[in-house]
């Protein structure tokens, strides 16, 4: 397979005033394309060190992305460089020019006798027209090394790359790899669990692969697929998938970046079901993850956030006394929080969350006691208890998380 190499040309960059974005992007949509990158540079706006750099790249690397320093300034000068690099010269492209004139007309600007430095193209580059600017980008194949020079600005250098660049690239090296991942998430299975049941399916495949992955509460499996083609991978990561669902599809809750809120959301949405929350730990956190998602007014009613012993007397109307004898954190207050709110929003469920998150713990609870209680009518309620690690922040998501598992069970 081809080696490929990316390089950022800029003063800035190497002063830190910006980072190097274009870089990072490039490489993840050259590994889309099988395409592997072996080398990252950047180099400042100098002509001797960007010769340098570039004669490096020529000397080692089959395919050199170089994005910046085609502006109409003095400073630059990639393709003056370049041009010595791939021992040619540059001329005056008149269809680039009339390119450049058109942009300025349509943009009412006023063009400079500087942008006509941005139409002197390298001698037997194929031209890649620049819709969202004025600098075209360039291919350049240097003996055995192809050159493709893009604008810095990442807005031109994307649309550029996507339309014009990867088109040329999967002709022209059409014999790569795709490498192609989808992301399984879960909720309501642990980690060790999740591996345990899939552990003959992980073992078993080397392409696609399933990588298991577990960040703050949730847990997904990745799989990778490595195939000549993007169908080709499309289809083998779509039976793996399925093999997946067979062992453990009662826990996944979605694909890629779906997040649970929005599943929840979708869900409550398709029921034609509605919510209503009382939060005491959270602050209001649970209710923030629900309108997060768009159209979350299909179904999210409103909360109330009940803090204090009086905020949950006076606004949920929970007895006193028996709060004062069960305690704010217990189970008896959960149910009490969740049914109150529901009755009184007429909603389908309420939700509640009361918990100690520290610093103190709270009526002999220990820090980290959560109750989180979903009701609906009657006896058709449930209360569940936990107790997590102690630290305030991750007690307040892991229980906000835990919410959504709930109610999306
Ligand atoms: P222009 O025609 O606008 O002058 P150019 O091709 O000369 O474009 P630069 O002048 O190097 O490109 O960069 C233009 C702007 O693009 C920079 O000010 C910076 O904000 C952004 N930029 C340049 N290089 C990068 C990079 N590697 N990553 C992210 N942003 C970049
Ligand atoms: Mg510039």
């Amino acid at each position: 397979s081809i080696k490929a190499e990316v390089i950022g040309v800029g003063t800035e960059l190497l002063l830190g005033q910006i980072s190097n974005t274009n870089a990072q992007w490039l490489s993840s949509k050259l590994a889309n394309e099988g395409i592997s990158v072996y080398y990252h540079q950047v180099v400042g706006d100098n002509p001797e060190r960007m010769y340098d750099a570039l004669k490096l790249a020529k000397s080692r690397s089959d395919l050199v992305i170089i994005t910046g320093g085609l502006g109409p300034t003095e400073d630059d000068i990639t393709r003056n460089v370049l041009a010595e690099v791939a021992e040619s010269s540059l001329e005056l492209n008149e269809q680039a020019l009339l390119a450049i004139k058109a942009y300025f007309t349509r943009s009412d600007r006023e063009m400079s006798d500087n942008n006509i430095k941005q139409a002197e193209l390298i001698k037997g580059a194929k031209v890649i027209p620049n819709e969202a600017g004025t600098a075209p980008g360039m291919i350049v194949n240097a003996n055995a090394t192809t050159f493709i020079s893009l604008p810095g600005v990442p807005r031109e250098m994307k649309s550029m790359f996507i339309e014009r660049v990867i088109p040329y690239l999967r002709s022209a090296f059409s014999s790569n790899a795709v490498i192609l991942s989808k992301m399984i998430r879960f909720i309501g299975i642990g980690e060790s669990q999740l591996e345990e049941q899939v552990k003959s399916l992980i073992d078993a495949q080397t392409n696609p692969t399933i990588a298991p992955l577990a960040t703050s509460g949730e847990v997904a499996l990745r799989i990778t697929a490595k195939a000549s083609n993007r169908d080709e991978a499309d289809r083998m990561i779509a039976k793996t998938e399925k093999e997946i669902e067979a062992l453990v599809g009662d826990y996944i809750y979605g694909v890629n970046d779906q997040q649970l809120n929005q599943s929840v959301v979708d869900l409550l949405t398709d029921r034609k079901q509605t919510l209503a929350v009382a939060e005491s730990l959270t602050g209001g956190r649970f209710s923030d993850e629900i309108v997060s998602v768009p159209g979350a007014s299909q179904a999210f009613i409103g909360s109330v956030v009940s803090y204090s012993n009086e905020a949950k007397t006076k606004m949920l109307h929970i007895d006193s006394k028996k709060l004062e004898k069960e305690g704010a954190v217990s189970e008896y207050t959960a149910l009490e929080m969740a049914k109150q709110v529901k009755e009184k929003l007429g909603a389908t469920y309420g939700i509640s969350f009361t918990g100690v998150a520290g610093p103190a713990s709270i009526d002999q609870r220990e820090i980290g006691t959560v109750y989180i209680a979903v009701y609906q009518s009657g006896d058709n309620y449930l209360v569940r208890s936990y107790q997590f690690p102690k630290d305030r922040d991750s007690i307040r998501d892991r229980a906000t998380k835990k919410g959504l598992e709930l109610l999306y069970y």
